[in-house]
């Protein structure tokens, strides 16, 4: 289950956030979870309860958004969404492309009462 390394790693920087601002308490932390990332929210969740124990995150929500995976074509440029409609390909027909987004995790906003 590699969600639980991800977990750690954002409840860590959720909770950097928090005391920064000297949260008292958190209401929301929302997340972009991109397609490719192969991240399961049953777990993400699962594990982020166990993560926020008797953390001031304790209690909170935790909003999972999926962001669509996308690519830079290598032939033309293109920038476009890997998909089974397009087979996986650009629309100059290459099935080349660097991954530019969609692939990781990252803590969009920490929603707090301070
Ligand atoms: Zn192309």
């Amino acid at each position: 289950m590699h969600e639980m390394s991800y977990v750690t790693r954002f409840v860590g920087l959720a909770l950097k956030t928090a005391e920064e601002k000297k949260a008292k308490k958190v209401e929301k932390v929302i997340i972009e979870v991109g397609d490719m990332a192969g991240l399961e929210d049953y777990y993400l969740d699962k594990y982020y309860k166990l993560a926020v124990k008797d953390t001031v995150l304790d209690g909170s929500i935790l909003e999972i958004d999926h962001i669509p995976v996308k690519a830079e074509c290598d032939m033309c440029g293109n920038i476009y969404h890997p998909c089974k409609e397009n087979n996986y390909l650009c629309k100059c027909g290459a099935g080349s492309g660097k991954i530019i987004e969609g692939r990781g995790l990252t803590v969009r906003q920490v929603i707090m009462d301070v």
